[in-house]
């Protein structure tokens, strides 16, 4: 069972963002910015692209939705879009809220994020969320 996995099983906390029955959204622990977000499907893949073409159509779909939200909610120009897969095996898409190109870096990560904060953030996002 992967990490994100017992995150949508509810054995280990998450700021939880957005769900549906076939996916999970949450805020990433250690944001490049406030309100990056991950998007998992609850079934277990590791690599995303090994993802059949109906699920990962609806998961764009969702992810999508997430987007809308995160717009709403975190001023923003636009909200970035990212896979790199090479920490957790079990597929994800980063949501990035973006000011400027440089909010996209990974190497430029939140220094101990204030969990008030984030707590706030993911309320903020899943009240703007829509399925
Ligand atoms: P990557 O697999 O390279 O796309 O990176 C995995 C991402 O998952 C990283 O940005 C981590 O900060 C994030 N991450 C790892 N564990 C957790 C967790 N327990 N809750 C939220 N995000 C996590």
């Amino acid at each position: 069972m992967t990490i994100f996995s017992k995150i949508i099983a509810g054995e280990i906390p998450c700021y939880k963002v957005a769900e549906n029955d076939r996916f999970f959204a949450f805020l990433d622990i250690n944001p490049v910015n406030w309100g990056h977000t991950l998007v998992v499907p609850k079934q277990e893949t590791d690599y995303i692209f090994d993802i059949d073409d109906e699920q990962i159509g609806a998961m764009m779909q969702f992810a999508k939705h997430v987007a809308e939200a995160i717009k709403v909610a975190v001023p923003c120009r636009k909200v970035g879009m990212a896979v790199i897969g090479l920490e957790v095996p079990h597929a994800h898409i980063h949501l990035i809220p973006l000011q400027q190109e440089g909010d996209m870096d990974f190497k430029n990560k939140i220094a101990d994020p204030d969990p008030a904060r984030m707590k706030q953030t993911a309320e903020e996002i899943a009240r703007a969320f829509r399925n």
